[in-house]
């Protein structure tokens, strides 16, 4: 497997800030520990898109458990797509592309040809996810698989749970398509991934100094280096979802969670 450089999430975190990619690349000891908070939603996110996949039933799962099957999740995704199959629903396909890796959570063939589906547990579409659909629309198809579109789901914040055991996951989650704005941030990507490339041939991390852009997308997880000269009282505020919007993916989770 031809080694890969970026994957969606450092992308991502290159576009928020390319210290941060160094450092998570180079020196990655300096990482600050994920807060509960933190890991509580990672897992809430995970979870969501799990339960969302069951929106596409009857799909083969090609998740990779570690880093040691991405070869072989790739080659799986590769002789699935070549195949004659008309119907095909693939969960975390995955695909690479001069040193870019991703991998799908739904991917669907049918008789319009192929859709990529992402999931999100939010209850908006912000610039982050579009560019972050963008990022993989750009892999999957310079991969060689053309897409007919790309949606992202989110969740539904008009949603009313009306005690009945028949959950709709229609109800729930919401399917959008970004295609016109994911394609008009592939000169972007083209740009940032090049840019992102050259972050790894450096000696030392680029000057970039400490500011809002610590914590916007993201809280940047070398807060803690980054801003150690700086009086504690004067380092960001980490702002994490109200509590409501968790209370509601719990309460999905728990409604949504035990049916297959
Ligand atoms: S703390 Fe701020 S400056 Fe430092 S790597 Fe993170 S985003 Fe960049």
């Amino acid at each position: 497997m031809e080694k890969h450089i970026l994957s969606k999430s450092t992308f991502i975190r290159g576009v928020q800030c390319l210290k941060s990619l160094y450092l998570h690349n180079k020196r990655p000891y300096l990482r600050d520990k994920l807060s509960p908070e933190q890991l509580a939603k990672f897992r809430r996110g995970t979870k969501l898109g799990i339960i969302a996949q069951r929106l596409f039933p009857g799909g083969i799962d090609l998740r990779p458990r570690s880093y040691r099957q991405y070869a072989q999740k790739l080659e799986q995704t590769r002789n699935y797509i070549e195949s004659d199959n008309e119907n095909i629903i693939l969960y975390e396909a995955g695909f690479q592309y001069d040193g870019l890796l991703s991998f799908i959570d739904v991917l669907v063939k049918d008789r319009n040809g192929w859709t990529a589906y992402e999931v999100k547990s939010s209850t908006k579409i912000s610039e982050t996810f579009l560019i972050d659909a963008a990022f993989q629309y750009y892999v999957i198809t310079n991969s060689g698989l053309q897409l007919n579109d790309f949606q992202i789901i989110y969740v539904n914040e008009n949603y009313k749970y009306n005690g009945n055991e028949d959950v709709n996951l229609n109800d729930i989650f919401i399917k959008k398509s970004v295609l016109d704005e994911v394609l008009k941030r592939q000169k972007f990507i083209t740009d940032k991934v090049e840019e992102e490339k050259k972050v790894f041939e450096l000696e030392k991390s680029p000057q970039i100094e400490p500011g809002e852009h610590c914590t916007n997308p993201y809280p940047c997880d070398f807060i803690g280096h980054c801003w150690k000269k700086i009086p504690k009282e004067k380092w960001p505020e980490i702002e994490y979802k109200d509590e409501s919007f968790y209370d509601f993916v719990d309460d999905i989770l728990n409604i949504a969670g035990g049916k297959r």
